[in-house]
């Protein structure tokens, strides 16, 4: 089919519904049939997957759901490499034949390098990874070709300078992150919109956390409009972006899948007042955060371990928003913001020396020792994304 990003909801596979939100392998077939129907009929069809989501069986699922039931020509299919897991180059051709096979099909429509990173980068130019998806594109096994990133501005800027032939980016976007120190949204689109690429959208919601927002700013969204979601404004946000081709939301729930094709049916791009109230609820959110920074970074010039501390301090109020409402996939995504961090050369929190050099001139007054200790520490530092996804397998 020729590309037709019309409607420009994406069905996320990363969240499929389960019977229990504990075994993310349970996936509930009879419910995600249904929803793929809905969402077929209503005239949606891109779907979004991966090797790993779902302890690696979120492609199979779409293969028996979706690809047996339709024409191959009636959606859009993209799935990503999981280069992070690969040890040798001849994973490459092992793992893309079993990810056509896993998805019952002979060709994707769009096929990514998942999660791409300094790390995974280095891979990536030792395996000749760029050349082996210009091959498999020419061969016909996909069409484009994007990059999902949880990284810099400048390192996704690297990579769309050396790689022109990059089609589409996906990166993590939403209204609590545009301007969040750690994650950079804002910065990231712009990097985008520089070289010309087609934007695809992840955590639009934030992993449900941004329709699950205090009650102080809920009543200012459903003052506003009361037949609207708090969820439909955190779509809206990244929806009403120029340069944003799709917005993949995660399809859990039946109620979330009605809801999100209520907003993008007949999509309405945000006006000027629903904008003010979004910053107004960026304001009441960040100032509801587990740790009172305000990222004025005068501690981290003082710092004689190079310190991310203003950067941490945003990741562990991320990580207690999302412990909130949602699952260990949005813990892990987070946490991979940290590991970027450490790869950057900046000092790891569990490094402090305790010379209080930084809480001399915090305005704040904050207890940034103790806070890096028993917070930033044991939650973050601690967490190992690499050992719960490798627990999968
Ligand atoms: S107390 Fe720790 S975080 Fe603060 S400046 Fe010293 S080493 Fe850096
Ligand atoms: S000085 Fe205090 S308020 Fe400013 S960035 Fe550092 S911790 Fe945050």
């Amino acid at each position: 089919m020729a590309i037709d990003f019309g409607k420009r909801l994406g069905f996320g596979a990363l969240r499929l519904p389960v019977f229990d939100p504990n075994n993310q392998q349970g996936i509930d077939y009879e419910t995600l049939t249904k929803m793929i129907d809905i969402f077929m009929e209503q005239g949606f069809s891109y779907y979004d997957t991966s090797y790993i989501y779902h302890g690696g069986l979120s492609e199979d699922a779409l293969g028996k759901a979706l690809v047996d039931r339709y024409p191959r020509d009636s959606f859009l299919l993209s799935t990503k490499m999981p280069i992070k897991f690969m040890k040798k180059k001849e994973d490459m051709e092992t793992i893309f034949e079993e990810q056509l096979k896993k998805c019952h099909v002979d060709y994707f429509d769009f096929y990514l390098i998942h999660s791409i990173g300094k790390e995974t980068y280095d891979s990536c130019k030792e395996w000749d990874t760029f050349e082996f998806l210009k091959q498999k594109r020419a061969e016909g096994k996909f069409k484009e070709f994007g990059v999902s990133l949880h990284d810099s501005p400048e390192f996704l800027d690297l990579i769309l300078t050396e790689h022109p032939e990059i089609d589409f980016v996906v990166e993590q976007l939403n209204y609590i992150d545009w301007m969040n120190p750690a994650i950079r949204s804002k910065e990231i689109y712009e990097v985008a919109v520089k070289h010309n690429k087609p934007i695809v959208v992840m955590e639009a919601c934030k992993g449900g956390t941004l329709a699950e927002i205090p009650d102080e700013a809920k009543k200012l969204m459903t003052d506003y409009n009361p037949d609207a979601s708090i969820a439909s404004w955190a779509y809206r946000f990244v929806g009403s972006l120029p340069g944003v081709r799709v917005v993949l939301a995660g399809m859990p729930k039946m109620e979330f899948l009605m809801d999100n094709i209520k907003t993008f049916e007949n999509f309405t791009p945000l006006n000027a007042d629903e904008y003010k109230i979004i910053d107004q609820v960026v304001e009441i959110i960040n100032s509801n955060s587990a740790i009172p920074c305000t990222v004025c970074r005068y501690c981290e010039t003082e710092c004689p371990k190079s310190i991310a501390i203003p950067d941490y301090f945003a990741l562990y109020n991320d990580l207690k928003r999302l412990e909130k409402s949602s699952s260990e996939n949005e813990v892990m995504t987070q946490a991979f913001y940290y590991g970027n961090f450490l790869e950057q050369g900046r000092g790891a929190a569990s490094a402090c020396i305790e010379c209080k050099k930084c809480q001399k001139v915090c305005p704040q007054n904050l207890d940034i020792i103790d806070y890096l200790k028993e917070n930033v520490v044991p939650v973050i530092e601690n967490y190992n994304p690499m050992a719960k996804i490798e627990s999968h397998y």
